[in-house]
This record gives C-alpha cells, structure tokens and sequence, in this order.
C-alpha cells in the first residue's frame, strides 16, 4: 500500500515521524481518512481518537483537537494534546470524567459554562475509549 510521512506535533511534544498508509482523523465536521495522494488542505480537528495504518500496525490516539495540515509529501497533525493508550492515566480521566459529571448535575446551573464542560466530559471520555483499546 503507498505510504507517506506523519508527524505530530504539539505544544510541548514533538512524536517521532511515522510512515503510515492510513490516518483517520476526527475532523470538526466529521472524521475523514487520509491515504497517500490525498487532496492538501488544512482541516480543523475535534476532540477525538486519530486512527493510524502502517503496513503492519494500526494505532489509536486521543487528541483534544487542534488542526491537520496536508501537503504534498505528507501530514502534519498540530494538535493541543495527544495521548497514546500506555500514556494515559486511567484514574485521572476517571477523575475528570467524575469531575465533568458531578458538575453536570450541579443546582448552580447560572455559573456553569456548558461548552467547557462538555469538553472536559468529551477528552475523558476519549482518553479511556482510547486506553482500553
Ligand atoms: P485534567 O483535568 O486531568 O488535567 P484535562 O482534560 O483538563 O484533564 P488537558 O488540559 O486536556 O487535561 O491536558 C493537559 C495535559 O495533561 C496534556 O499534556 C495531556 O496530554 C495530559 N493529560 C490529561 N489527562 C491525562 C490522562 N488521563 N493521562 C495522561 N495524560 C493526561
């Protein structure tokens, strides 16, 4: 199958490039595959799991969102965090899915900003669909 070279990059870890002939990605609009000879562009990502083929492995990776850039000889993917399945802490995401939740049910509805709340409960979430993969 045609490969091509992935990188990904975020504020504070820079992961070693892959060659890979797959990624699937959790795009804001939906998540979208990308193989090799796939169309450039920058696309915004979602928090999510980005799904990753080499020839002879497939990974899972959370991510909080961040962007994928396409060019021509590869993909980079800029992204705020990313974590593998033996990177993730499963007690703190249990924490901080407990934390999302506990908040969720609060009587103190007026101070509750929804949104970051909902991305709290969405990156826990992920990190333990991707640690028990
Ligand atoms: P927490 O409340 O536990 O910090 P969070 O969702 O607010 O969770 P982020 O702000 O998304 O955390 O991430 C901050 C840093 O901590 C990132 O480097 C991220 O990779 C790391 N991180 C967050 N949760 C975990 C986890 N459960 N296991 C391993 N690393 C984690």
């Amino acid at each position: 199958m045609s490969t091509f070279n992935l990188d990904i990059v975020t504020p504070t870890r820079n992961l070693d490039e892959m060659v890979v002939s797959y990624v699937r990605c959790p795009g804001l609009d939906g998540s979208f595959g990308i193989m090799a000879n796939h169309q450039e562009g920058i696309f915004s990502l979602d928090i999510g799991v980005i799904m990753i083929k080499t020839n002879s492995e497939t990974k899972y990776l959370s991510t909080s969102g961040g962007f994928a850039e396409i060019v021509n000889d590869g993909v980079c993917i800029l992204v705020e965090t990313v974590e593998s399945a033996s990177d993730i802490d499963i007690p703190r995401a249990e924490a901080a899915l407990q934390r999302a939740k506990d908040r969720k049910s609060s009587s103190d509805k007026e101070n509750l900003d929804q949104v970051r709340l909902e991305n709290a409960l969405s990156r826990a979430l992920i990190r333990l669909r991707v640690a028990k993969k």
